[in-house]
This record gives structure tokens, C-alpha cells and sequence, in this order.
């Protein structure tokens, strides 16, 4: 029998991270420490609405490093949000930045350091996995520009399973599937290397088995610590190797048609991997093993039925010349995908994902 290499995809180039991160249950008590160990001496903590309290806890804990509260984290981090926080970092002599939230106020965090290079602790809470990336995509005038810069990665990262409890079974799901797609994808990125791959094959189990779990009881502490695992492995992806035809494609669906993030992932992703799926099949293979299924987008396309995730764009507000709208929009703005884009191609997939249908038959 033939030797099978499991280190495909030769010759690579592996890059680690750099971002500490600290992960359990009760883990934002180390904050202080963190803070002490970062040399931070007038904090400035950004939160969301959902936030204010937990956000006090981790005032009182910074003592005398806590400088003041910033809450107006928004969507898509608007750069006039950024400027109205980097006013307040310049009056409050602020040195370092503790972010609660999502990938909004991991968002704003990291906006402010690439401007002025502050340190960053990010509690998320949430599974988009921003804080792992050196990524920030922020929006002027309606329009959403992305950079890549190592300045904007945070220097500490803690993963406490608590925070994300209260996170509701709904948005738990589709932004879990927001961390699947970030793994999956980077399984065909161009620049893909095994290292990244192996992280990418244990983050998909592992969210595929909890979301669902979470979605029947969202206070399952084991599949809470599993998604968040699964999540911060896909950050690492996501921030690790290029995206392909789903990522652009979601990005272009968002910002045009001011559809939610997570739940415009959840629903385009069995779609956007049956597209891929036939330039793809070791990929394929590779999912069906560690899922154990036949079928890989239509058991993708289960889970989102399990976690209760709108079935299509059209639920999410889309209108339906849309879709044609958006075809033309991913061609005139063509990027790296293992299957070349083709109009009637595109058509079938966005066409399919708005109105909530099976997935392409890949078998
Ligand atoms: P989000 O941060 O906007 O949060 C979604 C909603 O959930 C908000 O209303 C928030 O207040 C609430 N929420 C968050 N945590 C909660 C909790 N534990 N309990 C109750 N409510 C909670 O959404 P998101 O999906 O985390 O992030 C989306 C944003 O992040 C987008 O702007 C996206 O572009 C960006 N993002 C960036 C990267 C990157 O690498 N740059 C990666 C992923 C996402």
C-alpha cells in the first residue's frame, strides 16, 4: 500500500502567534494580574450593553489601574466611534486597554492600538475569534476597508468559559458556526500548512459537537469550555492563513445589505463549501473523517437546523434582486478560491443560500 503523507500540502511556512492566552472557568480574576504583568497603570475598559456589570467587577479588581469606562462599541467598528474613544484615552492619560465583549468591542480595542499602539487584554464573549487575528476591518461613510497589522493583536487574551453563559442559545450558534467557517476555510487556504490544519480539524469537531448541545441547555458547561476551545482555535486560523469564496462572499452580502455577521456565516457556509467541494476533495475527505459523515456541507447545514439558525438570506432581510446584485459584485472583485468563480456558478450558490435550499449535492 502507497505511503500516505500527513503532512500534505509541501513546502509550508508556519508562523506562531504571539498573544498569551490564559483559558478556564473564573479566569477574568486574573485580569489584575495580567494588567501588573503588562506594566499598565491607567486602564481604560471598553464593554457592550450586556457588559456593564461584569465590567464593574473588573474595575473594582483593577484597583487603582482602572482609569475609566468607555461603552460605545459598534458593529463594523465606525471609525467616528474609534476617534470619540481615542479623545477619552488622550484625556484620561490612558496606557492600556481591558476589551469584554465580541468581535465589536475586540473591534474597538484593536483600533485604538493600531492608531496609538496601547496593550490590549481581551475578555471575549463571544465565538468570532477577532482576538486572534491580526484583522481589523472598520467602516467610514458606509464603506468597510480591512488592514492586516500585528500592532492591532492583543497581548493577552482570556478565555473565561463563564462569560460566555449568558450568551443566548441563538446567537451562541450562528456565531459558533461564524468560528466553523474560519476553519474551514483555512483547510484550502493557498496557504495552508499542517500545523493550522490539525488546529482547524479539532476546532470544527469541537463546535460541531457543542453548538448543539448549548442549543438544548445553554448553562452545559462542558460544551460552553468545547465551543470556546473550538472558537479560539479558529481565531488562530482565521489569523493564521488566507480566506477564500466564503469569507469574501459574506463580506460582500454584510456590507451591502446590512446583514448580521454571525447568522449570514452560519447560513452561507454548506453552500459556499459545496461550491468548493469538487476542487477540494482531500478537504472534503478530511472533514467527513473527523466528523464522521457522508455528506459535509448537508451535515453542516444540519447543524445550523439544530441550533436553530435562520434556513436562508432571504429570512435575514435580503431582497431578491440581491442576489444577482451580489454575484456581480464577487466577480468584479475576484480573489484566491480553489474553484474559479463563475457567474452561473455564483448564481446557483447565493440563489440556493437565500432561499434556505439543500446544499449542491458534492458526492
Ligand atoms: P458582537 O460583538 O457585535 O455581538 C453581538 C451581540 O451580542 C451584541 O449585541 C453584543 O452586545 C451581544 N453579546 C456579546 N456577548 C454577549 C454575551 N456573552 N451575552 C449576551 N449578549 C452578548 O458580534 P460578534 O459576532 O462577536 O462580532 C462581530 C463583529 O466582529 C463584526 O464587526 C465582525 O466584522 C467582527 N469580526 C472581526 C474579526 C477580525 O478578525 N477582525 C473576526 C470575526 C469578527
Amino acid at each position: 500500500m502507497a505511503y500516505e503523507v500527513i503532512s500534505t500540502r509541501l513546502p509550508f511556512v508556519y508562523e506562531a502567534l504571539p498573544t498569551r492566552v490564559i483559558f478556564g472557568s473564573g479566569m477574568r480574576a486574573s485580569v489584575h494580574d495580567e494588567a501588573s504583568r503588562l506594566n499598565m497603570k491607567r486602564i481604560l475598559v471598553l464593554h457592550g450593553p450586556p457588559h456593564v456589570e461584569i465590567a464593574d467587577v473588573i474595575a473594582s479588581q483593577l484597583g487603582d489601574r482602572y482609569a475609566g469606562t468607555f461603552s460605545g462599541a459598534r458593529m463594523h467598528t465606525p471609525v467616528a466611534v474609534t476617534e470619540e474613544a481615542l479623545l477619552l484615552v488622550a484625556q484620561l492619560q490612558v496606557d492600556g486597554l481591558v476589551a469584554i465583549g465580541g468581535g465589536s468591542t475586540t473591534g474597538l480595542a484593536k483600533a485604538l492600538a493600531l492608531r496609538i499602539d496601547l496593550p490590549q487584554i481581551i475578555l471575549p464573549t463571544t465565538y468570532a475569534g477577532s482576538e486572534m487575528t491580526p484583522i481589523l476591518g472598520e467602516t467610514m461613510d458606509g464603506l468597510k476597508t480591512t488592514i492586516r497589522n500585528a500592532k492591532v493583536l492583543p497581548e493577552t487574551v482570556i478565555y473565561d468559559i463563564d462569560l460566555t453563559l449568558d450568551l443566548p442559545a441563538g446567537l451562541s450558534g450562528v456565531s459558533g458556526m461564524n468560528a466553523v467557517a474560519h476553519a474551514v476555510e483555512a483547510l484550502y487556504a493557498t496557504n495552508a500548512n499542517p500545523v493550522i490544519s490539525a488546529l482547524a480539524l479539532q476546532s470544527i469537531r469541537s463546535l460541531v459537537r457543542a453548538l448543539p448541545a448549548i442549543h438544548v441547555d445553554p448553562s452545559n458547561r462542558g460544551a460552553r469550555a468545547d465551543a470556546l476551545y473550538g472558537a479560539w482555535l479558529a481565531g488562530i486560523c482565521l489569523g493564521s492563513v488566507g480566506m477564500a469564496l466564503h469569507h469574501k462572499l459574506c463580506h460582500t452580502l454584510g456590507g451591502t445589505f446590512d446583514l448580521p455577521h454571525a447568522e449570514t456565516h452560519a447560513i452561507v457556509l454548506p453552500h459556499a463549501l459545496a461550491y468548493n467541494a469538487p476542487a477540494i476533495p482531500d478537504v472534503i475527505a478530511a472533514l467527513a473523517d473527523a466528523l464522521g459523515v457522508d455528506n459535509v456541507p448537508v451535515a453542516l447545514q444540519d447543524v445550523n437546523r439544530k441550533i436553530g439558525a435562520p434556513r436562508g438570506l432571504r429570512e435575514l432581510g435580503m431582497p431578491e434582486d440581491g442576489i444577482s446584485r451580489a454575484v456581480e459584485l464577487a466577480l468584479a472583485n475576484p480573489y484566491q478560491n480553489p474553484r474559479p468563480l463563475t457567474r452561473e456558478g455564483l448564481h446557483q450558490l447565493i440563489a440556493r443560500a437565500y432561499n434556505g435550499d439543500l446544499p449542491a449535492d458534492v458526492r
